[in-house]
Formats: C-alpha cells, structure tokens, sequence
C-alpha cells in the first residue's frame, strides 16, 4: 500500500474493486484534492504513442499524460458514475487536478467519472462496479426477483384454479354417469325379456337343426353360446 504524507486528507486504501483513495480529512466542494501526474506523452512520437496502459489521461488531440507511475497517487482513485470529484483538465498547462465537487466526508471514497471513452474501453465490458451501478443492479435484482415471484403466485393461482374446474367437471360428469348409469340398468331390465326371447329363438332353431342332422342336440347348443360369448 503506498504511504501518503499524513498531512494530505486522503489515504490509500482497500476498495470493492482493488486500491482505491479515502479521505481522512473533510474535504469541501471545490477544493483541489490531488493532482494527475506524470510523464507527458506526444501523440507525435511513435515511441510516445505505443505505450498502453490504462493510466493514460489524454489531454488533448496530442497531449497524453502517463499517469502509470506509483507515485502518482490519483491513479489510485476509483471511477464511479455518480463521483464526488472530478478530473479538471487543463490542456494549455497540460494539467490535470482532481477537485471535490461534493463536500467530502473522512472515510469517503474518492471518485471521479473517467468519462466515456475509458468507460466503454474498460468498464462495460465487466460491469461498472461503482456504488450507484451496485446500486442499480441490487434494484434490478430486486426488481426481478419481485416479478419471477409475481409470475410464480399468478401460476399458481392458475393452475389451483384450472384444478378446481376439473374437479368439479369430474364431479359433473360422475353425476351425469351415474345418472345415465341408472338409465341404462332401467333400460337393461326391460330389454331383458327381449334379449333372452332372441336367445331363445336360437337355441330353438340350433336343437332343430341337430335334430335334423342327426347329431346330439347339447355340444351344438354349447357351440352356439360360446360364439356368442365371444362376439
Ligand atoms: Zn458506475
């Protein structure tokens, strides 16, 4: 961990994402708390525009500044979306300072908005990790859960819903059944004279048939039940 003069209102310390810089001071609006530093780099020069890392604060078109080096203790602070500071560029002087633009508690986290371009290079493509965005996505989180929840009572409600007319179909038709049941035995006991007429008939005609070939009049009988049976 770099050590920082005790006089100065900030330290180096542990954040949600690494290093960051606290304050240890109030700090109020306006003040300057750090400057950027470090070695300027010309756009011009092919050695100058071949080195990358993610320290680089462009001043302008032609001007970067590489703010790589341990000793530049701004490096330390944190991106955030909703920051409490901010980086104030002066490109003429080829100077960067990092001012509050809120008052400052001690034990704050420092932040400034590194801006869109370092944003999109860097920060989308992992998700932002500053407090508001943590912020936003707990909402989201909470906002989802809310509705798979809202999804899963609706369902249920359904589905306990569909069972009960069902139900009550099945109950429906059990009443019809055993109604039309009752119909049907009805039905059954008159036509019962009939059916045992019809089988009488047959069993008449088979005897005289076996009487007339000849053969016993019983195993022909038999036959013709079975085949019945069977039909
Ligand atoms: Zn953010």
């Amino acid at each position: 961990m770099p050590a920082v003069s005790p006089k100065k209102p900030y330290r180096v310390g542990r954040s949600r994402t690494g290093l960051g810089l606290f304050a240890t001071k109030p700090i109020k609006k306006g003040a300057k708390i750090v400057r950027y530093f470090g070695p300027l780099l010309d756009s011009r020069n092919k050695k100058h525009d071949a080195i990358e890392n993610k320290y680089l604060f462009e001043l302008n078109g032609r001007w970067t500044i590489d703010g790589s080096g341990r000793e530049n203790i701004a490096r330390y602070i944190n991106h955030a979306c909703k920051p409490n500071a901010e980086s104030d560029v002066s490109p003429r002087k080829r100077k960067v300072v990092i001012r509050a633009i809120k008052n400052i508690e001690p034990g704050e986290e420092i932040n400034y908005d590194y801006g869109t371009d370092y944003f999109k290079a860097y920060l989308k493509p992992i998700g932002c990790k500053c407090s508001a965005c943590e912020k936003k996505r707990k909402k989201q989180r909470a906002e989802a859960r809310a509705e798979r929840l809202r999804l899963k009572a609706k369902a249920e409600k359904k589905a306990l819903k569909k069972a009960e007319k069902q139900a009550a179909k099945a109950k429906e038709s059990l009443k019809e059944k055993s109604q039309s049941k009752k119909k049907l035995k009805l039905n059954a006991a008159k036509g019962n004279g009939k059916l045992l007429n019809g089988h009488g008939r047959k069993s008449a005609a088979s005897k005289s048939l076996a009487a007339k070939s000849g053969t016993p009049a019983e195993p022909r009988e038999k036959q013709g039940r079975e085949r019945r049976a069977s039909a």
